[in-house]
């Protein structure tokens, strides 16, 4: 057993980076912010970034900083935030929901035929 999990659970912060101009990319949820509702099962009030309290919220692409991560995960921020590229602080309990659609989504498949041959 990997010792970390033994400590008693700490939130740490958050660090990321918005990629302003990331774009939907054959997601096919309608968009970024009904994409992160869909895998997140979280509800959210208000822009993720710590202190903002906006509630125009858009799903935007981040990456992490300081972590040898260099996936693309969605968080909902606000118009403004969302236009930032700054590193900015979000709050440890959003869920970082994965932009790669391979394991999120799916990609567009044709719709199967619902009839059955009698
Ligand atoms: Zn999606
Ligand atoms: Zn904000």
């Amino acid at each position: 057993m990997n010792i970390d999990s033994l400590k008693p659970f700490k939130k740490k912060e958050v660090i990321i980076k918005n990629l302003v101009k990331f774009e939907q990319n054959g997601c096919r949820c309608g968009s970024w912010l009904d994409h992160w509702l869909k895998f997140s099962y979280v509800k959210v009030q208000k822009c993720v970034v710590i202190g903002c309290s906006n509630i125009d919220l858009i799903g935007c692409g981040v990456t992490k900083i300081r972590k040898k991560d260099e996936s693309i995960y969605i968080i909902p921020m606000c118009k403004k935030h969302s236009q930032s590229e700054d590193e900015m602080k979000i709050l440890p309990s959003c869920p970082l929901i994965s932009a790669d659609i391979k394991i999120t989504c799916g990609e567009e498949q044709p719709e199967k035929t619902k009839y059955v041959e009698i």
